[in-house]
């Protein structure tokens, strides 16, 4: 017998070419799913149907890095940092004893995790990314040292974020996305200019200002809205 998989809907195998043109076979595999090209009788895989290609930051949108880095400090250092103190991008160095951002990152780097592993999430940002999933792709989109790579990913696993793609990058317009969700200013100022076809959604933060081009919201149900919008009207068109 053929090891062919349980076939899963669509069209029988015996659908005559001349018929109007249906949809592949379909079958499930081990693998994921596969669709036979009726013209040639090939079998490829194919990913589940998504709508919009969702380009989301981590660190200040996803993961609360502020509050994360402050409670280390603040055990390290016995001092009292709190998080509505960050009120600009720069210079975040100022409210700490380094005196250089070089310096903070070398402390940083320290420990075993580090403080990228215990960063808190933001209310709602996993309800929000595991709704939106169901439709839409997750694309992950975060600037990171290396070093900093293996305890980002142990987060996302322990938080249960459902992306299918992960990138780690320093310049985020080189992944392409139908919508982005960004708290940094100057990857807000990029986006807009290099990805003038998509819309940039500003993450409202208080180390940010409005950018030209972009799109503010305040917190995930604010970004979940704007893209039911996006969906919507796209629908109607
Ligand atoms: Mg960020």
């Amino acid at each position: 017998m053929s090891d062919r998989p349980h076939r899963s809907g669509a069209s029988a195998p015996s659908a005559r070419r001349s018929e109007p043109e249906v949809p592949s076979d379909t079958v499930v595999t081990r693998g994921g799913r596969l669709e036979r090209d009726p013209t040639t009788g090939t079998w490829h895989p194919v990913e589940p149907v998504e709508r919009f290609r969702l380009g989301i930051d981590l660190d200040g949108v996803v993961a609360d890095f502020h509050v994360g880095w402050m409670a280390r400090y603040n055990r390290e250092f016995r001092t009292a940092l709190e998080h509505t103190q960050v009120v600009e991008w720069d210079g975040l160095h100022g409210l700490t004893h380094f005196t250089t951002m070089d310096e903070f990152w070398e402390w940083a780097r320290r420990g075993e995790p580090s403080f990228f592993r215990e960063l808190p999430l933001f209310p709602g940002a996993a309800d929000t990314i595991e709704r939106l999933g169901r439709e839409h792709r997750i694309v992950i989109l975060t600037s990171k040292f290396d070093w900093a790579i293996p305890d980002t990913l142990e987060w996302l696993a322990e938080h249960r974020i459902l992306a299918r793609e992960i990138h780690f990058v320093w310049d985020k317009t080189a992944v392409p996305c139908d919508v982005y969700l960004e708290d940094a200013p100057h990857n807000l100022v990029a986006l807009v200019r290099e990805r003038p076809e998509s819309v940039v959604c500003r993450m409202v933060r208080p180390w940010n200002r409005p950018v030209p081009g972009s799109v503010d919201v305040d917190g995930w149900e604010q970004f979940e809205a704007v893209v039911r919008g996006l969906r919507e009207g796209a629908d109607d068109r």
